[in-house]
């Protein structure tokens, strides 16, 4: 059995798993709010019905550990039933923690990318450039067969459903720029970004460095929602250290990150630390936590110092994403921004808080599933004749641009970094 947090910080205080999940009612007044649950009509795959199954196990009374399990993993953990739930139940952590208990050891694979994020971020972005090479000569396609039989399906699937392979990573890209002595912001670079989407990173430097003045990297590892979500929580703590170190070190600056997903467990580091032998880590943990800000947040902020309609002509709308909307409340600020810049083109689509089906590994692991919740976001984006889909975080990225390729090529999805940044720009005639 892998380790379990135990303990979980709710709306009520901190409290033991099982005085957690004993907050929920069963009154299912979740339920609609649950896409999983509305895409099945499944009792076990609604918020209420994975709560009831935690709560089983921690009574020891689970008949059925399969059905469990299945029941669990086909949760997006996209806190939508947290928004709706008047008791905000944490039904996300219960979820985690529920997978946890019932896991036996980590996948080798897993462990293995998750102990070379900890020890050599450098080994991983060479072993990213290598996959990316194999992507861009065809071979990883010809690959996946093998990987299949191998059991590594999801790693094929990921292969499939990301179309980009930028062999420079945003650290390549960014060597020469000068870090200020007194810097205006932290730049946190999540994995997304600074590997897979380095044009996403390069913009929300660019448009940071204009709206709040000259920024500095943190130089972070990744923040280790990998391993909190999928591997080891030993894992996860020694990756919070890290960053909370270097955030200590770099002085006390707000920390901005571009991956709603990222910058939402990092607010969310204090929970790894409940255990009394943690105290001086929980309260340094609090400190970190209070810096971070998701960029999305920020360019609501500025939205008076953005170009008015420069974007104006092009069909623009916004997807949430589950990870800033649920637990950071992240609604009305990127809309500002994106308002502001678009002007009279942009249009709000229905569901815009929907899950598109992205949800980390989800995508790659539970396909139909995913696909299902694809297939309705972008029917709402077509419905709104949308070209321009703006978004915050990785995994949403990938999975629109898919959906966008695969049923509706007329509409792009960009990061609302790069909408900012192509805004600011129109207005210096870059
Ligand atoms: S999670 Fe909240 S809204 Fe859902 S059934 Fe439980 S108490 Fe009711
Ligand atoms: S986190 Fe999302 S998918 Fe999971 S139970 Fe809640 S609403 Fe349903």
């Amino acid at each position: 059995m892998a380790e379990s947090l135990g303990r979980l910080i709710t709306d009520l205080g901190e409290r033991t798993l099982y005085d957690a999940v004993s907050q929920c009612s069963r009154c299912g007044y979740c339920e609609q709010a649950c896409p999983t649950y509305v895409a099945t009509g499944d009792e076990s795959k609604s918020p209420r019905g994975r709560n009831q199954i935690v709560r089983l196990m921690l009574e020891k009374k689970l008949d059925d550990p399969k059905a469990a399990m299945e029941a669990l993993t086909t949760c997006l953990t996209c806190g939508a039933c947290t928004t709706a739930c008047y008791a905000k139940v944490p039904v996300v952590d219960i979820v985690l923690e529920g997978r946890r208990l019932l896991r036996g050891e980590t996948h080798w694979l897993v462990k293995a990318v998750c102990r070379i994020m900890v020890t050599s971020p450098r080994l991983f972005a060479v072993l990213l450039k290598i996959g990316f090479l194999l992507k861009k000569s065809g071979l990883s396609a010809l690959g996946r067969p093998f990987l299949r039989a191998a059991g590594l399906s999801v790693l094929a699937s990921m292969d499939e459903h990301t179309t980009e392979s930028p062999f420079w990573n945003l650290d390549d890209l960014t060597h020469k720029r000068e870090n200020p002595e007194s810097p205006a912001y932290r730049y946190f670079a999540p994995c997304g970004p600074r590997y897979l989407f380095p044009r996403v990173g390069v913009a929300t430097l660019s448009a940071l460095d204009e709206l709040k003045g000259k920024g500095a990297y943190l130089d972070n590892p990744c923040c280790g929602l990998l391993a909190h979500n999928y591997g080891d929580l030993s894992v996860a703590r020694e990756l919070a250290k890290k960053n909370i170190e270097h955030a200590e070190k770099s002085g006390t600056e707000q920390i901005v990150g571009d991956c709603s997903s990222c910058v939402a467990h990092l607010k969310t580091y204090p929970q790894l630390f409940l255990k009394p032998e943690d105290q001086e880590w929980r309260t340094r943990a609090e400190s970190f936590s209070k810096r971070v800000k998701d960029a999305v947040e920020l360019y609501g902020e500025c939205a008076d110092k953005l170009p008015s309609a420069v974007a104006e002509g092009v069909e623009t709308t916004y997807h949430d994403s589950c990870r800033a909307i649920n637990p950071q409340g992240i609604k009305a600020q990127p809309r500002l921004a994106a308002k502001k810049a678009a002007g009279a083109s942009y249009c709000e689509m229905a569901g815009a808080d929907a899950c598109c089906g992205g949800a980390g590994a989800f995508a790659f692991v539970n396909e139909d599933l995913s696909d299902d919740l694809l297939k309705k976001k972008v029917g709402n984006a077509a419905a709104v004749q949308a070209e321009v889909v703006l978004t915050s975080s990785t995994s949403c990225l990938i999975q629109l641009a898919r959906g966008f390729r695969k049923y509706y090529p007329d509409a792009k999805v960009l990061h609302l970094s790069e909408f900012v940044d192509g805004a600011l720009k129109k207005t210096h005639g870059a």
